[in-house]
């Protein structure tokens, strides 16, 4: 378009907006901005569909361009006749505008509850809490930051829980108390490790036992030598200290808070009541099995989740 013509429209469409409702200017806003999103979703999706170019419904690799539909390219197979476009058959398929995945992100990266995302992107319960832990599945278990400079350390506890998708779907299921506690936690108590150092690298790894071995295990290898670590000065700490050749400073059971005005463990115990207020609090318990999915949530949240990278993991 030129400059006059655009100039031309561009007076038409304010005087529309003048007027119109509020209410209506609203609609006008957000098709602009599904209309931004479709186009960057589809960027993203389009370079992982031409990769594999796979057929969704018979995965023969025989495809065709077969007009467009919108904006968005359809395709035929030439070995099963069926049409498709680049969503059919993953999960951003099933939503009717993939602004609603850009939306769904910015609800994980808001860390809303399943109900509010639900409500938010219109979809129902089960199908936000499926997409949740899709997107969390893919981020879980990597604990791989490396920590530097002053890092400080704590462990923290949650109650074992069984919470789960019955309570989406209305199924109560007999809580078994006592019979069912995960051997590895100690009395219906799930350990976890969180470290941060103040370049807000994180780690937040949960524990199989609240014991050297396995502190050790989960966090020595993160630890960049020559550090100076911050713990609550317990004798597992004292050790991995000693082993990668870093300074301790031991803050004992809050008698001393503070060490030379820099060295302190408040930055990790704020970290982890946050956690827990969310956790306990927000999301009123969670199970115990999705726990790694819920750290790894955290911990991106801390260092800005990546709504793309959201994406890119929901497309699998
Ligand atoms: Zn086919």
């Amino acid at each position: 378009m030129n400059t006059k013509s655009f100039v031309g429209k561009l007076n038409q469409i304010t005087k529309a907006l003048f007027s119109m409702t509020p209410a209506q200017r609203d609609k006008v806003h957000q098709s602009i901005q599904a209309l931004d999103t479709e186009i960057i979703t589809d960027e993203l999706i389009q370079p992982l569909f031409d990769m594999s170019s796979q057929c969704p419904h018979c995965h023969a690799n025989h495809l065709k361009k077969w007009g467009k539909s919108g904006a968005i390219q359809r395709y035929r197979c030439k070995d099963c006749l069926k049409t498709f476009n680049n969503k059919t058959n993953t999960p951003l398929a099933k939503l009717r505008k993939s602004y609603l995945w850009e939306e769904y992100a910015r609800c994980m990266v808001l860390k809303l509850t399943l109900r509010e995302a639900a409500e938010v992107c219109n979809i129902n319960l089960r199908t936000a809490f499926l997409w949740r832990h899709r997107f969390l599945m893919a981020q879980a278990g990597k604990n791989d930051d490396k920590l530097s400079g002053i890092i400080e350390v704590d462990e923290f506890f949650l109650a074992y829980s069984e919470k789960g998708s019955n309570t989406l779907t209305n199924r109560a299921k007999p809580r078994k108390r006592g019979s069912n506690i995960d051997k590895r936690t100690k009395e219906g108590q799930v350990a976890v490790l969180l470290s941060i150092d103040r370049s807000n690298h994180m780690i937040n790894p949960r524990l199989s036992a609240d014991t050297t071995a396995e502190i050790a295990a989960n966090f020595a290898e993160n630890i960049t030598e020559n550090s100076v670590l911050c713990s609550d000065g317990s004798w597992s700490y004292v050790t991995i200290a000693k082993q990668k050749n870093c300074d301790h400073k031991r803050l004992i059971n809050g008698k001393v808070r503070v060490i030379d005005k820099v060295y302190h463990i408040q930055t990790v115990n704020g970290a982890i009541a946050n956690f827990k207020g969310w956790i306990n609090g927000k999301m009123k318990g969670v199970a115990t099995k999705y726990l790694p999915n819920y750290l790894a949530w955290f911990k991106k949240s801390n260092a800005k989740l990546d709504k793309q990278q959201i994406l890119v993991a929901a497309y699998g």
